[in-house]
């Protein structure tokens, strides 16, 4: 048999999470923790892909090493796949850090959305952006989360509400996928708030985004997912559903942010319309995990939310999984309620508030994050054929992960086979 030459061997890793279980699709139950941890770990890429994972005695004795091979040596390292980052608002102008000293001083966000503040501020400063100013704006984010380990991220438009600015946050988020390392799968959010002008008939903005805005999204290939923000505040069940069939007519799977500020039914409602995820559910009913497990939606949680609002409730996290519902962990990044790039600081904050073990966490930031969004069969873990997206992390045992909190401990990270982060001079 020809040995395979290599263009970057890592190897020796103390820890080497592959999250390889050999499953086709989330894990769930008593699944949710495996990490698939080889010690003395190694990984070969070719290109942009994995080739081979295995120990590094095995590595090296099955492939082949020449002058070209970038041999990295990650002993006394943990390596895992890329973070992906399920949900976030990432394309958007101007920052709320005003509403953030009103909350501290027992504003709530209902209170400040009733002032003018929450989306509707950000949707006025996205209107009068261009779409390069976007960019420009993003692309300092992107290399933050870059730097924390994230190679792949959804993006949700929602910030423009109407056609052309809805269009032009998309634009912006095709645009930034191609300059800058980071994978962007963008989501069309155009049901994130009714705009002002239409406050008083909410019917028409419903028309103008099943009637226009979702068929030209759909036209530019600007979208993958259709999402909806179901909730008493912004559109309710029956809107969402028209909202979403449409979008599923025009081949945008949908999405929801569903039971984030109370039990709405956001969770049955996913279920009903075959969503892909059903995010935030913090006060989800059990009738609603089990309704999300027969049909095999996930569920994307947020903590980074509840705790940048101050709030003491979270989604039940445990129960979701005693239910077997697949979960999967984002930062939900967005001026208003979770200002925050880091993916490390949610597997944290899953550990603390969520309940989640560090092995759980990392399954629900990697291989459960990539169904999420649609991804688990490219992307999410180190296996044979997979995107070579790694991460190589400062410290010897991956329960360092969520317990070292509030620093960047990423060494190291490739995407598609390139290594994008390097820091401290590693050789
Ligand atoms: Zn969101």
């Amino acid at each position: 048999m020809m040995k395979q030459r290599l263009d970057i061997l890592i190897k020796g890793a103390a820890e080497l999470l592959t999250l390889n279980s050999g499953l086709k699709g989330p894990r769930s139950g008593d699944q949710i923790g495996e990490l698939g941890l080889i010690h003395q770990g190694a990984v070969g890429i070719k290109g942009d892909r994995i080739v081979c994972v295995g120990t590094t005695d095995q590595l090296l004795r099955e492939t082949e090493v020449d002058e070209r091979t970038r041999v990295i040596d990650a002993s006394g390292k943990v390596v895992t796949p890329g973070l992906v980052d399920p949900h976030t608002h990432l394309c958007f102008a101007g920052t709320r850090e005003d509403e953030f000293e009103e909350r501290i001083k027992g504003a709530t966000y209902q209170e400040i959305e009733a002032r003018g503040g929450g989306i509707r501020a950000t949707v006025q400063r996205v209107r009068q952006a261009t779409k390069e100013e976007l960019i420009q704006l993003a692309l300092p984010r992107l290399e933050r989360m870059l730097n924390y380990g994230t190679t792949t991220a959804e993006v949700k438009s929602g910030y423009g509400l109407n056609l052309n600015d809805e269009l032009k946050i998309l634009e912006a988020i095709k645009e930034l996928n191609h300059s800058q390392p980071i994978e962007l799968i963008p989501t069309f959010l155009g049901a994130h708030q009714v705009p002002e002008e239409y406050r008083e008939r909410r019917g028409d903005y419903i028309e103008l985004l099943t009637k226009e805005v979702i068929p030209q999204v759909a036209e530019r290939r600007l979208a993958e997912f259709c999402d909806v923000f179901c909730e008493e505040a912004a559109f309710n069940r029956e809107e969402s559903e028209k909202i979403l069939l449409t979008g599923k007519r025009f081949g945008l799977r949908p999405k929801i942010h569903a039971d984030e500020l109370s039990p709405y039914g956001g969770a049955e409602l996913a279920a009903e319309v075959g969503a892909i995820s059903a995010d935030h559910l913090v006060y989800t009913s059990p009738q609603g995990m089990k309704r999300m497990k027969e049909t095999g939606v996930s569920a994307v949680l947020l903590p980074g939310t509840s705790y940048f609002l101050n709030s003491p409730r979270y989604a039940p996290a445990r129960e979701m999984i005693q239910e077997e519902v697949p979960i999967a962990l984002a930062t939900d990044l967005n001026p208003g309620s979770c200002m925050t790039e880091s993916m490390p600081l949610i597997i944290n904050l899953a550990c603390l508030k969520l309940k989640l073990t560090a092995a759980e966490a990392i399954v629900a930031a990697t291989i459960n994050a990539a169904w999420a969004i649609g991804r688990g069969e490219n992307i999410g873990s180190l296996e044979k054929g997979k995107l070579a997206d790694v991460i190589i992390w400062g410290f010897p045992h991956y329960r360092i992960l969520p317990y070292h909190f509030g620093v960047n401990l990423v060494e190291m990270v490739i995407k598609a086979g390139r290594v994008v982060v390097e820091r401290r001079g590693r050789s």
